[in-house]
């Protein structure tokens, strides 16, 4: 379904990130994977070195130098800008508002959404110069829809990656470049794992589906909107949720 495909994935050491290269692997992409954290992925790109000719950078999304120089990286090594970005690079700092820190709630959002915008921004520059029909996927969240105790910091950071996703989609169609998210529910990973079993428990209950998921859903849908069987779809949010707050 990727064949080709040149595609480069932050947050690739860990969870949804890592389960998105080992799919998009599969599927016949080359993978540039890229996180802070350098042991992750190593770990991943070792689950995949055998597949195709793909590269680890480490990268801070939330700084420009660094996302500007993967981009440039990327074209220098493989002299084409990406076909495809996933952005999964994500953190939490829950407390409740009243608790919540001043830091902590700039921290979240220079991550998760500045760190976006700036992939967003650098990908679609370099796709416009090589004129490459392109897709991006930003995982936003559930979250970002519904809002969270414990997550003020958090869910505005994912509904302004769906605010992002849709302008950057109206700007960038007319050059062929599809931008879409994904909004995962409950999704097992290092970052959930965090969550009290009771919680946990809870939530399961709400689930219409019964379960928690597991990242290769989030990484399947991902793969479907970066590949030409979602040719038609820009501009979308996904809920992979098991039904969750539908
Ligand atoms: P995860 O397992 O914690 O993976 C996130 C990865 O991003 C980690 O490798 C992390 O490195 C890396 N990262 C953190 N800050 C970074 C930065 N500044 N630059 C580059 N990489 C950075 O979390 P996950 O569950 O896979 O989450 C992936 C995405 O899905 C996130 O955007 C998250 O908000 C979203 N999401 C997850 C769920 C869920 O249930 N799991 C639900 C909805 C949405 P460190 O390990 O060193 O921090």
């Amino acid at each position: 379904m990727l064949t080709g495909r040149l595609a480069v994935v932050t947050g690739a050491g860990s969870g949804i990130g890592r389960a998105v290269c080992r799919v998009f692997a599969s599927e016949g992409a080359t993978i540039i994977a890229a996180d802070t954290n350098e042991k992750g992925m190593e770990e991943t790109m070792s689950m995949i070195k055998d597949t195709g000719d793909h590269q680890t950078y480490p990268c801070d999304v939330s700084n420009s130098a660094s996302v500007n120089d993967l981009v440039s990286k990327i074209k220098e090594r493989y002299s084409s800008a990406p076909h495809v970005a996933v952005n999964s690079a994500g953190i939490t700092r829950d407390r409740t508002m009243m608790k919540l820190t001043e830091e902590d709630f700039d921290k979240v959002i220079d991550v998760n959404l500045k760190g976006t915008w700036l992939l967003n921004r650098a990908v679609g520059k370099a796709m416009l110069a090589d004129k490459v029909p392109g897709s991006i996927v930003n995982i936003s969240s559930l979250v970002g829809k519904t809002g969270n105790i414990g997550q003020t910091n958090y869910a505005a950071s994912k509904a302004g990656v769906i605010g992002l996703t849709k302008s950057m989609a109206k700007e960038m169609g007319k050059f062929n470049i599809r931008v879409n998210a994904v909004l995962p529910g409950f999704i097992e990973t290092p970052m959930t794992d965090v969550v009290p079993e009771h919680l946990m428990q809870m939530t399961k209950l709400l689930i219409p589906l019964g379960r928690i998921g597991n990242p290769e859903e989030i990484a399947n849908t991902c793969a479907f909107l970066a590949s030409d069987k979602s040719s038609y779809i820009t501009g979308a949010t996904i809920e992979v949720t098991g039904g969750l707050f539908m």
